[in-house]
């Protein structure tokens, strides 16, 4: 099978990517290992990728998300690309309220944070909900498929060779040929994107990894910031090692949910629209960057993640903040007897700090303390914290016009590319290649 285009990857990217490029006379294939979006069985693979999943907290502004320097865009374009994004989001049904726009509200918030010692990031957000966002991701794939994109579905891309101006993409039993390609695989597809790009020269470089918890706690604590932004944006400087911490996709009354990637398992969080719990969850994550002699951070968090998932029997590790405070191990019966019950449905009740580095632990306690004064009652002992949270877009390539690599042709895009940390710049990066493709296609 012969295309102009071959994309790896449905998520965000891949998705927003097929929409710049159907109608453009590029033939076009989408390849994805998970399946269509009403015929979906994994939380992270399929059309829609991991967003599909998540409750659609669209970050719009150009500081949250993703590096504007790194693409080579300036932040007056991204704006623009992130405008277009979320016109997009909403022509294909996203709903049309945002939260982050009052500023006096979000001024006397950063007031609070900084009184707190908390940096406060501001930025408007639309919440499309996890229900709602299957849906919209349903009308871009029905639309796509009606303007001839191809989907490949429910078969790995597995090795991508370049010979002749040419790259042979092998998909199970098939081969697929194409002029460009671009790869989008995410989080879930970022190590196997290693190695495809490692074979065709163009390997990484290495970036911070992002390493913690997912802390559960009453939905009432965070009411009163929820009301000025859904997901706020919280950074804190720890007093030992002077480590960044920071808030990251928050979920009033949402739920902790598990990622399975195989050797190892994750936590993350999302709200649904209509069935809410009593937790309001956040990412706790503490920034990491290594130098000499390991600059390979993803294999660094890979350990962790792997010790974290030993530890707790093959489940995610829940503690309680008090049990962790006092140096012994949540049991099942500290849970049961804790005033948050966690939302986790499967879990290990165990000891953070026999499953993350000293350093990462010392780090969240004294965070968690310094949040404690713009969130108060965050510190209590009811809080929970669900490991180990980690964020892999720490592989970077180096990317020049429209995310194309040092090798012509070949381009990356979305979480694993190492360019973007959320499903608006994901699009973005999607949209700059696809445009790149069609305007050399044109030359
Ligand atoms: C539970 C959860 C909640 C989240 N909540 C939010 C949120 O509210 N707001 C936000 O901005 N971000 C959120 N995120 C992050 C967001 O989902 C990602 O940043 C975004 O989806 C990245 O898009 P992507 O296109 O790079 O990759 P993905 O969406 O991960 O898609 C990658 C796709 O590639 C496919 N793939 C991988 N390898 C191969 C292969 N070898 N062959 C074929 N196909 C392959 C996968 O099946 C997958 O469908 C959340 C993530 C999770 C897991």
């Amino acid at each position: 099978m012969r295309y102009d285009v071959a994309v790896v990857g449905a998520g965000s990217a891949g998705l927003f990517a097929a929409l710049e490029l159907a109608g453009s006379g590029l033939s076009t294939v989408l390849v994805d290992k998970g399946l269509a979006p009403r015929a979906r069985t994994s939380n992270t693979c399929g059309v829609g990728g991991a967003g599909a999943y998540s409750d659609g907290k669209l970050n719009l502004t150009p500081r949250i998300g993703g590096d504007p320097e790194a693409i080579g865009c300036s932040v007056g374009e991204l704006d623009e690309l992130i405008t277009h994004v979320d016109e997009v989001f909403t022509r294909y049904g996203a709903p049309a309220q945002y939260s982050g726009e009052d500023p006096e509200a979000l001024g006397e918030l950063r007031q609070s944070a900084a009184q707190a010692g908390v940096e406060f990031i501001a930025g408007r957000q639309r919440h499309i909900g996890t229900g709602r966002i299957r849906e919209v991701i349903d009308a871009i794939y029905r639309d796509l498929v009606e303007r001839g994109v191809r989907f490949e579905l429910g078969v790995a891309a597995e090795t991508i060779h370049h010979a002749k101006d040419q790259f042979t993409i092998s998909v199970g039993q098939k081969a697929i040929v194409a002029d460009s390609v671009l790869v989008a695989p995410g989080r879930v597809g970022a190590y196997w994107l290693r190695e495809v790009a490692r074979a065709l020269g163009v390997g990484p470089s290495f970036g911070p990894l992002d390493v913690g918890v997912r802390a559960e706690f009453p939905a009432e604590l965070y009411d009163p910031i929820e009301r000025v932004m859904y997901d706020a944006k919280l950074r804190v400087r720890t007093p030992t090692y002077d480590d960044m911490v920071r808030t990251f996709c928050t979920n009033p009354r949402g739920f902790v949910v598990q990622e399975d990637h195989g050797e190892f398992v994750l936590v993350n969080g999302h709200a649904e629209n209509d069935l809410k719990s009593g937790n309001t969850n956040f990412a706790l994550l503490v920034h990491i960057e290594l130098t000499d002699p390991v600059e390979d951070t993803t294999e660094y968090g890979r350990a962790i993640a792997k010790l974290s998932t030993t530890i707790g029997g093959g489940k995610p590790i829940v503690q309680r903040m008090k049990d962790l405070t006092q140096g012994r191990r949540s049991t099942a019966d500290r849970i049961r007897r804790a005033s948050v019950h966690p939302t986790l449905e499967s879990f290990t009740p165990g000891d953070l700090s026999m499953a993350l580095p000293h350093r990462v632990v010392v780090d969240l306690v004294e965070a968690v303390d310094v949040l404690d004064r713009l969130i108060p009652g965050l510190s209590s002992e009811g809080t929970l914290l669900c490991a180990p949270e980690i964020k892999f877009y720490d592989t970077r390539y180096a990317v020049g016009l429209g995310m194309e690599t040092a090798l012509p042709g070949f381009y990356v895009a979305g979480d694993a590319s190492g360019h973007s940390r959320g499903i608006v710049f994901a699009a973005v990066t999607g949209v700059l290649a696809a445009r790149r493709i069609r305007e050399k296609a044109a030359r």
